[in-house]
């Protein structure tokens, strides 16, 4: 009877996957938003905080796509590991490097490229 546990489990977890891929891709895209010294108190959902000070970009910030409210905090200054990389494209969307991925909590991993969140 484990098997049918088994198989029924992956299914499953392959339909929320799924789901999960299309929600992301009929979203309206990620926007950039800069911020100088602090962040906003309540994040906007389809933002990627940019905080900047003294013309140095600081941090990215931006609601945990996967639902669970939760802020994600990514590093952009380059001399503290982890380190991401925030690129703006021509159409004003934004790349994030590396790809995103919570060891805590929901245990979220995705690629944010051209404002699109790209789960792994
Ligand atoms: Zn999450």
């Amino acid at each position: 009877m484990n098997w049918i546990v088994r198989l029924f489990a992956s299914l499953l977890d392959t339909c929320r996957t799924k789901t999960k891929r299309v929600w992301a891709a009929i979203q309206p895209s990620i926007q950039i938003e800069p911020v100088s010294e602090a962040l906003p108190r309540h994040l906007g959902r389809r933002k990627l905080y940019v905080v900047s000070e003294d013309g140095y970009d600081e941090q990215a910030a931006m609601i945990c796509p996967c639902g669970c409210k939760q802020v994600l905090h990514m590093n952009l200054l380059t001399d503290e590991r982890p380190c991401w990389t925030v690129r703006q494209e021509e159409d004003g969307t934004p790349t994030l490097h590396p790809s995103v991925w919570r060891k805590k909590g929901c245990g979220s991993h995705f690629w944010l490229r051209r404002g699109r969140v790209i789960w792994c």
